[in-house]
């Protein structure tokens, strides 16, 4: 998929803390940008301010300091045009699996797409013949396909993913993030993920963002060397086995300090 030139997000020396008690900051003026149809990974060790990114994001905080454009405009009010998949699946346990992927139709007007456009999608998603099945009956994979299928049906372009599958088993895990490709390619959309898995970062992302300091004062960027599409054997490429190992080091060296 050819990248985009549009700058889909731009935090321009953006700082942000918590206003509560301890008022801890979390972002030091930082900057990034992220253009139209890029692949990004943020990995950084648990508590760092990763999902805070991803909330400012989504308008659910504001900066204490800074801007941040998304399509090239500061603009309040997010609906439609951010797909926010938190850590944890929250599908409602009450409804089915069309109710729940079909939820962003109910709550925004204008939006054209019909309950059998949803049915054509589920079965795109790998969920055909589970219409009216609850969550508690879905594995973790299917769950997380009917979350990510309700992020796509809010129309946005953007997809912010908190750590997807990070519980799935390693083989539902490799087939998931393949699929993954396959719908951000087809869909055109622009998505930044969250991971504690290099190997899945090197897989999926065009780049990388690494967090090596609290506040975060900087996101240190690496390109993958790969073009697409891709295979989960073009991790075995020299070149990318070294940037994993640095990754690695990189991380080592955070941990102990
Ligand atoms: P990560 O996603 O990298 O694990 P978070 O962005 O969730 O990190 O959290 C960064 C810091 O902000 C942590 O110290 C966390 O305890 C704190 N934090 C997260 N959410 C809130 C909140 N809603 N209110 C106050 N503090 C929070």
């Amino acid at each position: 998929m050819k990248l985009g030139n549009k700058q889909i997000v731009q935090f321009s020396n953006v700082s942000f803390a918590y206003d509560n008690l301890e008022q801890k900051q979390i972002l030091q003026q930082i900057d990034f940008t992220v253009r139209e149809k890029e692949f990004i990974s943020i990995v950084g060790p648990s508590g760092s301010g990763k999902s805070t990114i991803f909330r400012l994001i989504a308008g659910l905080e504001q900066p204490t300091e800074g801007t941040i454009s998304l399509y090239g405009e500061q603009v309040n009010d997010r609906l439609g045009k951010v797909g926010y998949m938190p850590q944890q699946d929250l599908l409602m346990p009450w409804r089915t699996v069309l109710e729940n992927a079909a939820l962003p139709l109910e709550l925004q007007t204008g939006n054209s797409l019909s309950q059998q456009d949803v049915f054509t999608l589920l079965t795109e998603f790998g969920l055909a013949g589970y219409e009216n099945a609850y969550p508690h009956e879905l594995s973790g994979g299917m769950r997380q396909r009917v979350s990510f299928l309700r992020a796509t049906l809010t129309g946005a372009k953007l997809l912010l993913l908190d750590e997807p599958f990070s519980a799935l088993d390693a083989m539902t895990k490799l087939f998931m993030q393949e699929w993954l490709l396959t719908q951000w390619e087809k869909h055109e959309t622009t998505i930044i993920f969250i991971t504690h898995d290099i190997s899945e970062a090197l897989f999926l992302s065009d780049r990388i963002f690494t967090i090596s300091d609290t506040p975060i004062t900087a996101l240190q960027e690496m390109t993958v060397p790969l073009v697409r599409p891709r295979k989960q054997t073009d991790l075995d490429v020299d070149a990318v086995i070294a940037l994993k190992h640095q990754l690695i080091e990189q991380f080592r060296k955070q941990e102990m300090t």
